[in-house]
């Protein structure tokens, strides 16, 4: 079972390395990490829950009806939110909306909202494995 544990925290760094390091420095997996969203390179966020990390894309808004916060749930006009996509297994996405900057919209979410959101996008399945 510890040996499953450890190579989940090793799987995380090997998917996301860049953000991993972004977010997390060059700490040593078994520092417990906190629940949050994270904005790292090129616009993207990295969603953090224990030792899961699912990065989110923001992709090109289409059309201009308000977007829908999927974390605090208040409407935004479309230059207050973004769309994210989050792959979370081989064949499924899933779409997020969020506001822009996320520290506000986090901040009203608290962490019960960031727990829900969590729930929604873990856990993620190894996309890389065969
Ligand atoms: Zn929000």
């Amino acid at each position: 079972m510890s040996e499953k544990h450890h190579s989940a925290a090793e799987l995380l760094r090997e998917l996301f390395p860049e953000s991993y390091r972004e977010i997390f420095g060059e700490q040593p997996a078994d520092v417990p990490l906190t629940l949050g969203l994270y904005p790292v390179a090129d616009g993207r966020l990295a969603l953090v829950h224990g030792e899961q990390l699912a990065e989110f894309t923001p992709i090109a808004p289409k059309g201009s009806a308000a977007l829908h916060c999927d974390l605090c749930h208040h409407t935004r006009s479309r230059s207050e939110a973004h769309i994210y996509r989050v792959v979370v297994a081989a064949r499924r996405t899933r779409y997020v909306t969020l506001c822009s900057p996320t520290e506000g919209c986090q901040q009203r979410a608290g962490k019960k909202g960031l727990e829900a959101l969590a729930e929604r996008i873990f856990p993620i399945e190894n996309i890389y494995a065969e």
